[in-house]
């Protein structure tokens, strides 16, 4: 809507014709610049939308059909009687006697994952997955101000929608990324909050502490210990204090400016690792096959890394053994997304492993960067090996997961299933 702005000047009058949302820009100045979307419980709705007589009523997802395993995620019928991510499954039948229990389905949650983004996209260009229930883009131009926010918010919420009815989200607004997520965190289920600069940090100060991102049981300790117990004292702190807090010029530099809503410059190595691991079959648990599955955990940690538009400048490889005790060695890598390149590392680390009976393997890629960050292969070789595992991935996309694969997991290659956590979302043909 325009609005008319009369207005005298030099004695003549003058009218503006302003479009409100330009006006609005202008008053509060490029403000706000992220759209996070936070999906609400999001398995247990993905069930009740899959199966619709469980919509509105209290549902637990567990892992597999035990009494002895934990909720992965509650409903928030189920919420309600304080079950949550974590509750028992026993426990929850008691809280909440009508609870229905549903085993998880990661297939299922992957491929509305993959829907949810493509909706999410349609309204707004998505810049970040950051799990499988979380994602966030940039705001352009216009798009800054509160009005035009809140009608994107409204559309990416509709679009969701459309996918299916249960399907709820709650959205964070907010000039950098980690407060549009600690706003998408505000209000739950199906919320919308925005977090403009001159209500900061008051709208924060109602929180606890564990409330915001990176800072879990560990860290709220350290932060008692020195005197901030509340979010208006870790607000109030000064850099150096948050600097000693933890341990980290770096890190209290982070802190200071991203509670003042400061967009810091992009943080390629926000996602931690990409990882998998597995427990032997008795069958495998000798050192020749416990290093094809070693091998095998690589070539899909890799492929997915690749998928999700990584490189790794680390691998980290464990064997628990059978009877106890543990070995860990980790690498660096060039910054790669070459499978060869860290399977020949892989290799090396794997000659200091003591030989005993092994039980689990895994394999971790981990200080990434996203590819747009990354620096390009200078070396020709480096340059054909990255492209050789484009075209493994290509081939294997097109004719099914292992269609091709490295010699050294000969005979590994079908072991390992596909789990699902929230932060690691395995690709549709890891299934
Ligand atoms: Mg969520």
């Amino acid at each position: 809507m325009p609005i008319v702005y009369p207005h005298r000047r030099f004695g003549l009058p003058v009218i503006f014709r302003i479009d409100r949302a330009l006006f609005v820009w202008y008053m509060f100045g490029i403000v706000l610049r992220y759209l996070f979307v936070d999906m609400n419980s999001y398995f247990a709705t993905v069930e009740q939308q899959a199966q619709p007589t469980l919509r509105g009523r209290p549902v637990g997802v567990a892992p597999m059909m035990t009494d002895s395993t934990c909720c992965i995620a509650a409903s928030y019928e189920a919420k309600s009687f304080g079950v949550t991510t974590g509750t028992g499954v026993r426990e929850a039948r008691r809280l909440c006697p009508g609870i229905a229990i549903v085993e998880a389905r990661p297939q299922l949650y992957v491929e509305y994952h993959h829907r949810i983004i493509e909706a999410v996209e349609s309204c707004l260009h998505v810049d970040c997955v950051s799990s499988i229930d979380e994602m966030y883009g940039r705001l352009m131009g216009v798009e800054r101000t509160p009005e035009r926010t809140a009608a994107m918010a409204f559309a990416v919420k509709a679009a969701i929608r459309r996918i299916g009815e249960a399907l709820r989200c709650s959205i964070g607004i907010a000039s950098n990324a980690w407060l549009a997520k600690v706003a998408s965190d505000m209000v739950k289920p199906d919320g919308m909050t925005m977090l403009l600069p001159e209500q900061l940090p008051e709208a924060l100060y109602r929180l606890k502490l564990t409330d915001l991102p990176g800072i879990a049981s560990r860290m709220n300790k350290r932060l008692a210990a020195r005197g901030i117990q509340h979010v208006h004292q870790l607000c109030a702190a000064s850099e150096a204090e948050l600097s000693a807090a933890w341990g980290s010029k770096v890190l209290g530099a982070i802190w200071h400016q991203q509670l003042r809503g400061i967009d810091l410059p992009y943080r390629p190595t926000k996602r931690g690792t990409v990882g998998h691991s597995h427990v032997l079959p008795p069958e495998l648990r000798n050192e020749r096959d416990a290093y094809r599955v070693a091998m095998r955990m690589l070539h899909k940690a890799a492929h997915r890394m690749r998928r999700l538009g990584y490189h790794a400048s680390r691998l980290t490889a464990r064997v628990s053994f059978l009877g106890g005790g543990r070995w860990k060695q980790y690498a660096a890598l060039p910054q790669t997304r070459d499978t060869l390149t860290m399977a020949a590392t892989l290799d090396t680390l794997w000659r200091h492993k003591p030989v005993r009976p092994p039980l689990k393997v895994s394999v971790e890629l981990s200080e990434l960067t996203a590819d747009r960050c990354a620096t390009l292969p200078l070396h020709p070789a480096q340059a054909r090996h990255e492209a050789l595992g484009d075209t493994m991935d290509r081939i294997n996309e097109r004719f099914g997961r292992d269609a091709i694969y490295s010699a050294a997991m000969l005979g590994a290659a079908h072991t390992a299933p596909t789990r699902i956590s929230f932060t690691q979302i395995p690709t549709e043909d890891e299934f």
